[in-house]
């Protein structure tokens, strides 16, 4: 089965971001990205500029972020440029749906840090809203400022931002996710990166730390389209776009062992169906989970925990219809590290 991975939701010097989208390609490429969806806030001059395309073997998309104060908002796999509408949030979906691009709610809880002007947070709050594609669960930047909780704490974040991805999501946006899959809406879950390139320097230390590479190791998309790439721009565009689209991808925080190789298909005498998947409840209805480590992997229905085990190769017998999901955890010492957010298997 076919598998690429990519780093979404990065700025660049088109944005507040500090490289250009041929330095951001060219650390994707070095990291084995397959993939890279450029997310500027308030612009597409990127693409006006020609900047899709393949950077060595690795595609570059661009897309675009919009709003500032509040619901921040990933435009993708659109053409014109979004107007901000902080107050009303529904007329920047629809805007995205008009192009029939893909949207994401970006980062919808944040908490904030004291020491990033006073708490100042970009939250999502309209929950009224509808029509959106996708809801950015893990997003590697802002959990990495909300963690700043002190000076100690800080310090340490920047010299390992890694520590941030300790916790996982937030468990509130896995249940708004949850909620809106229950009640059978087509919205995936979505990891970004958010990188903007930001380095501190510290003089005592006289290391440059926050670097571009360890973002493109931390949060990725991974996707399962079903014919391959081809190397061309228009043709992988597509083929990129129309698997997040139909929700065939999960969720990796691949920071400490890379989830390439996860699988979680629904089988039967009848038939198999991957993630994204819809089908009807049937008898001898089994869902099937593979990690490429041995992992804790726990099943989740209709926003539930329902089972979990533990190994590589799992089995879990359906009994009923529902929602389900798998999260899967890797051993990182004596802990155990969030690692796996698949979309669902819908059956009905
Ligand atoms: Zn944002
Ligand atoms: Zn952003």
């Amino acid at each position: 089965m076919l598998e690429y991975v990519g780093n979404v939701h990065l700025h660049s010097t088109f944005s507040d971001g500090t490289l250009t989208i041929a330095e951001i390609a060219r650390i994707g490429a070095r990291n084995g990205m397959d993939f890279l969806i450029i997310t500027d806030h308030q612009t597409l001059a990127g693409l006006e500029q020609e900047q899709e395309g393949y950077y060595d073997k690795t595609l570059v998309l661009i897309g675009m972020e919009v709003n500032q104060r509040k619901h921040h908002y990933l435009g993708l796999n659109i053409n014109t440029v979004v107007a901000d509408n902080d107050c009303y949030p529904q007329q920047v979906i629809d805007a995205v749906n008009d192009q029939q691009g893909i949207g994401v709610i970006a980062h919808p809880i944040e908490k904030g840090s004291k020491f990033y002007y006073d708490g100042l947070t970009f939250p999502w709050i309209d929950w009224s809203v509808q029509g959106f594609q996708g809801i950015e669960i893990w997003n590697h930047l802002s959990r990495w400022r909300d963690e700043i909780t002190g000076i100690l704490p800080g310090l340490l974040l920047m010299l390992r931002p890694s520590l941030s991805l300790h916790n996982g999501p937030y468990r509130e946006v896995l249940n708004i996710l949850d909620r809106y899959q229950t009640q059978g809406h087509p919205v995936f879950a979505y990891g970004g990166s958010d990188a903007h390139g930001i380095r501190f320097k510290l003089p005592l230390l006289n290391k440059e730390i926050g670097s571009g590479e360890e973002v493109f190791r931390s949060i990725n998309m991974h996707i399962l389209p079903e014919q391959p790439v081809q190397g061309d721009l228009t043709h992988d565009r597509d083929l990129v776009y129309q698997t997040l689209a139909r929700g065939k991808s999960w969720v990796g925080c691949d920071y400490y062992l890379d989830s390439r190789g996860f699988r979680f298909a629904a089988q039967s005498p009848r038939g198999r169906w991957g993630i994204g998947s819809t089908l009807p409840y049937h008898d001898d209805l089994a869902l099937q989970v593979k990690t490429p480590r041995p992992a804790r992997v726990r099943l989740v229905r209709n926003g539930k925990l329902w089972t979990s085990s533990q190994g590589r190769k799992h089995r879990f017998h359906v009994n009923r219809p529902g929602v389900y999901r798998i999260e899967a955890l890797h051993r990182r010492g004596w802990k155990w590290q969030p690692w796996i957010f698949s979309n669902p298997i819908w059956i009905s």
